[in-house]
This record gives C-alpha cells, structure tokens and sequence, in this order.
C-alpha cells in the first residue's frame, strides 16, 4: 500500500474514534426531530442538550449562548451580517478587522462595506501580529465590532485576544474572534479573555465537517442569518444535525480535555520537523516563532513554486498546502503572505505543514528524508536558481511579465 503521510490538520482532520462511536447512534436508529413530540424526539433532543452544554464547557460559557452553524464560515457570517444591523441604530457602521483573516470573514466584511458599512482592515507585523497601536488610532465611537482570528491557519500566529477585547471595550465595540484555529489548540475562555462571540469548527479538531458553533453572549441581540422553524433561537434555522452536533461535542471535549498531554508532543514533533527543514538553504520560517500554534510549520523556500512543490511531496505521498497562487486562479500568493511584506518572487515558494497528535515521530522522519530532495529537484529545474543559489534579478523579471 502507498504511505500515507496527513500533515495537513489545518485543511481538515480526520474524524476519531471517539467520535465516529459518539455520531453513530444518530445515524441510524436516533433519527428523531427534536421538534417532535414523542420519545424518538426527546431523545435527539436530550442528546443535542447535552451537546450544547459540552461544547459550551470546552469554551467557558453557558449552553444557551452557544447557536450551531454549519460551521466555521457559517459562524463567521452570523456574527458579522448578525450583528451590525442592530448597531446601525445606535449609529455605530464601523467594523475593524484584520488584513489576515480567513476569506469567511474578510469576504463577509467586504461584502459588508457594499451595504454602506465602513471597514478597516488592520495591518500585521511580519510575524503576522495585528498592531495595537493602529487599532487603537482607528477605533472610534462609530466602531461597532472589532473581529479578528485567534491564531491564523497559515501561518499560526496567536493574537492577543484579551488585550484586543479590552481595547475594543473601552470604545464601547463588540469583540468577535475566528477561533476555527485556536479552540483545543490553544487555551480560551470567553469570560476569562472577555470575548463578546467566538466562532468553532468540528473538522478542525477530528470532528465531522459541516458542523460549528457560534457563542454570543447573553444580551447581545443578533439577526438571523437562516430564517425558518425557529431553531438556534430562530437564528439558524433548520432541522438540526443532531449526528454533526453530538460529533461537534465530542471533539470540542476530547480537544480541550487533553490539551496538556497532546499540545506539548505536537509542539515537540513541529520543532524536529523545523530545525531539520530550516537546513535547507534559503528557507525562511513564517508566523511568529513563539506564539504559535503547535501544529504548525510554514516556510518559504526561495526559487521554487508552492505547487509543484505540493504535487511532488504528493507522489511521495506527503500531504501538506501552500500560499502559492496558481491553485486559487489568481497571480497573487495568499493574501496572509502578502500582509507580512514577503515579496511575490519569494512568497511563490510557500509550505505549510500543520500536524496534529495522529502523526508520529517517524513521519516527521520520513518528511525530512524526502522534503530536501524534493526541493533540491525543484531548485535544479527552476529558472532562477544558479550556481546553487536564487538569482533575484532573474526572479524579478519572472514575475513581473
Ligand atoms: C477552516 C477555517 C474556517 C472555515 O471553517 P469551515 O468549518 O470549513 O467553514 C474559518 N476560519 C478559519 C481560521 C479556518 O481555519
């Protein structure tokens, strides 16, 4: 059989045992509405309960702020399509965002902007940190909500989501975090950070996908996003997932559980893994190194292209992602390269491979086998690579024409 390496836990995750057991009753003989009123019924509708109450344990809230979503995007359009009507009233039109955000929120927020909201789009530091002190300068008493992302998918840097709420509460603003990445990855207590609502994914964390949460809050008011039947509070409305959602739980639970055991054997596996890449020559380490996610190791490799460099550790069955452009259609690498200020003849050459605690140390053995050859392959077909280092001048004009 072909080998099989899956280091790429941000893309998705593979569903756990656990919770494949937990779904499989809903699946099949649970299938009530929990609408109905006979015990088929009130069974799915305990269960989606309980449900509700895990999920709202694993983040430090109560079970009646947390609304289910299809997932993270959904949660992420919920909070900001959700929320602003209410704040035009009290003539607030502003949002504050970052430039790096998942395209769930950035779309979703220029979207905004063509119904009359104004947006600003906060810049980051090369290591992908948001700057405060621009947050700070374009808050205002216009500013309904500030929304920016736990910790990024691409490049894993953490923000700081306490001092963000804190500014944010000061001008009298919301404050909504994209945790898809940070739940189970990272500690986060919406009471104890002061976190107004926060949006969760399953599939993130070996959940099934298509299922998410968004928290709000007790006393903020939104709109639906979903009108109907009046589940989720009439805010997303349809017959519940009850399957997704008890999976959802399971994960949110197992993830935040053993945070302790799994973190630190992640963490250390990603170190190997970088300390032997960044041998490699001219290869640059994205994202902050210290505040990061666990799981991630992003890289730029100068003189090569992201894409072949996927399809080739592909044949040697390694999963892993790039910024690079060619797979999204456009020219530009990925709008998160772009806002840390690496220039396009470099950010072509972009690798992200996130692992999560199913990957062992001998993978990352076999990674650092195969990683460097490929790259060296890569390097010796490309244009821009002479004399066993990058030709800038040449990269230049490559990607200027
Ligand atoms: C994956 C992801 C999303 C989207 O979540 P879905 O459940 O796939 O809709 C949103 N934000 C971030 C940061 C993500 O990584």
């Amino acid at each position: 059989m072909k080998r099989l390496v899956y280091t790429d836990n941000a893309a998705t995750t593979p569903i756990s045992k656990n919770v494949y057991n937990a779904m499989q009753p809903w699946l099949t003989g649970g299938f009530g509405n929990p609408s109905s009123l006979y015990g088929l019924a009130w069974d799915a509708k305990r269960a989606m309960d309980g449900a509700r109450a895990t999920v709202a344990k694993g983040i430090g809230c109560d079970p009646d702020e947390i609304i289910f979503t299809g997932g993270g995007s959904q949660a992420d359009n919920l909070a900001i399509k959700g929320f602003m009507p209410g704040r035009t009233a009290k003539g607030r039109k502003h949002i504050i965002t970052s430039k790096i955000e998942h395209h769930a929120v950035l779309y979703t927020c220029q979207y905004m902007e063509t119904l009359g909201y104004r947006v600003t789009y906060l810049d980051v530091d090369a290591q992908g940190r948001v700057d405060l002190g621009q947050l700070r300068r374009e808050i205002s008493e216009d500013t309904a909500l500030v929304t920016i992302m736990a910790a990024n998918n691409e490049i894993g840097t953490i923000q700081p989501l306490a001092e963000i709420a804190q500014i944010a509460h000061e001008a009298g603003a919301l404050f909504h975090t994209d945790a898809v990445q940070g739940v189970g990855h990272m500690p986060i207590d919406v009471h104890a950070m002061d976190i107004d609502m926060l949006s969760l994914t399953a599939h993130k964390i070996r959940g099934p996908k298509g299922i998410g949460a968004l928290y709000v809050k007790k006393g903020i008011d939104i709109v639906p996003l979903v009108h109907g039947g009046g589940q989720e509070r009439g805010k997303m409305c349809g017959t519940e997932n009850i399957a997704g959602i008890v999976g959802l739980a399971e994960a949110v639970r197992d993830a935040t559980a053993r945070m302790d055991e799994i973190l630190p054997r992640v963490q250390a596996m990603r170190d190997r893994l970088v300390e032997g890449i960044m041998k490699i020559p001219y290869t640059h380490y994205t994202g902050d190194p210290v505040n990061r996610l666990p799981g991630t190791a992003s890289f730029i490799f100068e003189a090569i292209e992201g894409e072949g460099l996927i399809m080739r550790l592909n044949n040697e069955g390694i999963c892993g992602s790039t910024g690079s452009a060619c797979s999204t259609g456009s020219l530009d690498p990925s709008h998160v390269l772009m806002a840390i200020g690496l220039p396009h003849e470099i950010a072509h050459g972009s690798l992200r491979l996130t692992l999560g605690e199913q990957n062992t140390e001998e993978e990352v053995d076999y990674i650092l086998e195969k990683l460097p050859q490929v790259v060296e392959t890569l390097r010796s077909m490309s244009p821009v690579w002479e004399n066993g280092k990058p030709n800038m001048t040449a990269a230049t004009e490559l990607h200027a024409h």
